[in-house]
């Protein structure tokens, strides 16, 4: 009996270790997520309801003249022109909603932890329902990939709000969030700026730093360390649009439009990055739906579970804006990433499968092949 499980077991791992060789597509993952940024801007661009009430706006005529044009596909553009002019072309984006493209958050709370927590862990934890500090919940994904051959030393996050400090083990990624300064290695000026900028804030007692410090601070460690697992995490949508400021809220879609330009660029034009880099674009809940709500979102605000996702880079087929598609969970980030570096992300949780298999790179040598590790249960 035992002789006859172990020759059923043997072709069995071996079909699994094909099978995740087959699917490889990517030898390093970056993700940005811009926290509580709307579908309804990204794929519809300025709202008309919002963005002429002088209230939200402050000054509409100049905004109007910014992002206005009656037909969504050209306003879309306005708002983010890199995203509708380039990424649409070559890469993918899911959870327009009137395209029945449906991504959101699974957990019921639809605040960021919970929402960020759900990204990186692939499960949801009850334990996890406000936005409070919550110590011991950092095994994610990132700390499971720091932990593997290849990864070690490699995996980092930079995030503008400071609760990133409490997700992820410091001891297995380098973290780097709030008004923190990054004194560890070399710096560029990049980096030397933003801690510059950092220890000079008037601003150190607010949660949230500016995302431009983010991610000059992200960039500067990308040309310097190479990561090869890295998350961004930008904030200042959220904080703005929980001001009722539309048109700082849309002036930072734009900023952030053109961040993830140089960030591509930077990408495509370095050798260790280029044609093996996947980059997942996300955001950790949505919110209200209309005038006098938008700015707000959690359990009772409906819209507040609407999120999107969107890739472009290595494995990513030029599919662009998804319609008719099954439901997307954020909780399914995690299997994408690790099924998308040729690894298995198991916890103690179950945790929600990809909603994608990543197109094989054709001719190049796999991410994590030869090293059958990558394939084990942790
Ligand atoms: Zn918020």
């Amino acid at each position: 009996m035992i002789v006859i499980r172990q020759l059923l077991i043997i072709p069995l791992i071996f079909f699994s270790l094909t099978a995740f060789a087959q699917f490889t597509a990517a030898k390093h993952v970056i993700i940005v997520a811009i926290d509580g940024f709307r579908w309804q801007e990204l794929f519809t661009g300025a709202d008309s309801s919002i963005l002429f009430d002088q209230l939200q706006v402050k000054d509409t005529a100049m905004m109007k003249s910014l992002f206005w044009h009656h037909d969504p596909i050209e306003r879309r553009k306005k708002l983010m022109p890199f995203i509708w002019n380039y990424w649409a072309s070559r890469g993918q984006l899911w959870g327009n909603q009137s395209l029945y493209s449906n991504v959101s958050v699974h957990n019921p709370y639809r605040l960021s932890y919970p929402g960020y927590h759900e990204m990186l862990n692939g499960f949801i934890d009850h334990r996890i329902k406000t936005n409070k500090p919550k110590k011991g919940k950092r095994d994610n994904i990132l700390h499971t990939i720091a932990s593997h051959d290849g990864f070690q030393g490699r995996v980092a996050l930079f995030g503008s709000w400071e609760r990133f400090n409490d997700m992820v083990d410091t001891g297995f990624v380098a973290v780097n969030a709030g008004y923190q300064l990054f004194e560890t290695g070399t710096h560029g000026p990049d980096m030397r700026l933003a801690n510059e900028a950092i220890s000079h804030s008037s601003y150190k007692h607010l949660g949230t730093r500016p995302d431009m410090l983010t991610f000059s601070m992200a960039k500067d460690y990308m040309r310097a360390k190479h990561p090869r697992l890295l998350f961004i995490g930008l904030g200042e949508t959220d904080e703005y649009a929980h001001q009722r400021q539309y048109d700082l809220y849309l002036n930072q879609a734009a900023l952030i439009d053109k961040m993830l330009c140089e960030l591509w660029t930077l990408i495509q034009h370095d050798p260790f990055y280029k044609d093996q880099t996947l980059l997942i674009v996300t955001t950790d809940h949505g919110r209200g739906r209309h005038r006098l709500n938008w700015h707000r979102h959690g359990i009772a605000v409906s819209g507040s579970r609407e999120a999107w996702i969107m890739m472009i880079g290595a494995g990513v087929e030029p599919l662009g804006e998804m319609e008719n598609t099954a439901s997307v969970k954020l909780r399914q980030i995690p299997s994408l990433i690790s099924n998308s570096l040729g690894l298995h992300y198991q916890p103690k949780h179950r945790v929600a499968s990809s909603f994608i298999r990543l197109k094989p790179q054709s001719g190049t040598d796999h991410a994590l092949s030869g090293n059958n590790k990558f394939s084990e249960r942790k």
